[in-house]
This record gives structure tokens, C-alpha cells and sequence, in this order.
């Protein structure tokens, strides 16, 4: 396995909308196994392929406390919404950036796993939101998208400043 190189924001390549995938080969299942490290390694609780530069409909995601409960979805698509819910969400392209997104309450998602096989799962609170953030991420969205334009001048100001402290240290 390892750790793949996460692309960050304003990389053009973030804006690239993902192919459905439709062989399910021993290729895949390494690539799904490098995404779950490449997002453990970051401490990230989603990443979607589109952030690793691989345009493939692909993404894991993990939101449990215990880091064991290992979510990999191909070619995902809602097949259903209801409610809304306010979350805070961060990105793993975003280092350091958090801002209040709404989003569905519940998903409902049809997908295939890595074998190929048809699956349909019910999404609810923030696993609901994680699915939908990196759902995004494959059409070439990002979550800073959904703010007003003045907050999203703030936050990628201060994703500017970040990035020179960091470069000066
Ligand atoms: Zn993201």
C-alpha cells in the first residue's frame, strides 16, 4: 500500500468531474487500499479520488472515533434526500479550513462496492454529510462553493496565510 499525494485547493484539478468505473480488478482494490491509508495517514475522515488526481468515481470514507469502520464507495449516486442538517466541514484540500455547510439530513445512495456488486445504503447525519461532501468532490465541487462569496474570500485568505507561515517555518 501507500500514501498518495493530496492535491489542494485552487489546483485546476479539483475541478475535473470523475469517469463512472466499470472494471472491478485487482487494480481497484489496490487503489481503494492506497485512499484509505492516503486518509488515515491524514487523519481525514473522507477523501474522494478526484483529491488524489485520479478521475475515477471513487471514494472512502471513515467516521468512527475507533478509525475501524471503512466506508468505500464506486460510482455512488443519491437516489434520495430529505431534511436538512448545518455541519461544519473541513477538507483534506483545505488544510486548516472549517466553515458551516447545509446539506440533507439523509441520504439515500446506490453504488457499487469494489466487486462490482450493486449496493444501496441509507446515510444519516454527519456520515450523511461526509457522503455528500465527497460526492461532490467526484463532480468537480468543493465545499467552499456552497459560501457566500465574502466568506469564501475570508476563509481563502486565511488558507493563503497558512500556506506562507508554513512555507517560512
Ligand atoms: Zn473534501
Amino acid at each position: 500500500m501507500s500514501v498518495l499525494t493530496i492535491i489542494e485547493f485552487p489546483d485546476p484539478r479539483l475541478r475535473t468531474k470523475a469517469e463512472p468505473v466499470t472494471v472491478f480488478d485487482a487494480e481497484l482494490k489496490q487503489f481503494v487500499a492506497d485512499m484509505f491509508e492516503t486518509m488515515y495517514d491524514a487523519n481525514g475522515v473522507g477523501l474522494a479520488a478526484t483529491q488524489v488526481n485520479v478521475h475515477k468515481q471513487v471514494l472512502v470514507a471513515d467516521m468512527s472515533d475507533e478509525r475501524n469502520q471503512p466506508l468505500a464507495l464506486i460510482n455512488a449516486r443519491i437516489i434520495e434526500k430529505d431534511g436538512a442538517q448545518v455541519y461544519q466541514e473541513g477538507c483534506l484540500s483545505f488544510p486548516g479550513i472549517y466553515a458551516d455547510v447545509t446539506r440533507a439530513l439523509k441520504v439515500k445512495v446506490k453504488a457499487n462496492d469494489v466487486d462490482g456488486n450493486e449496493i444501496e445504503h441509507e446515510f444519516e447525519g454527519p456520515l450523511a454529510v461526509c457522503v455528500q461532501h465527497e460526492m461532490d468532490h467526484l463532480a468537480g465541487k468543493v465545499f467552499v462553493d456552497y459560501l457566500s462569496p465574502l466568506k469564501r474570500s475570508m476563509l481563502l485568505k486565511r488558507l493563503e496565510k497558512q500556506r506562507k507561515q508554513a512555507a517560512t517555518a
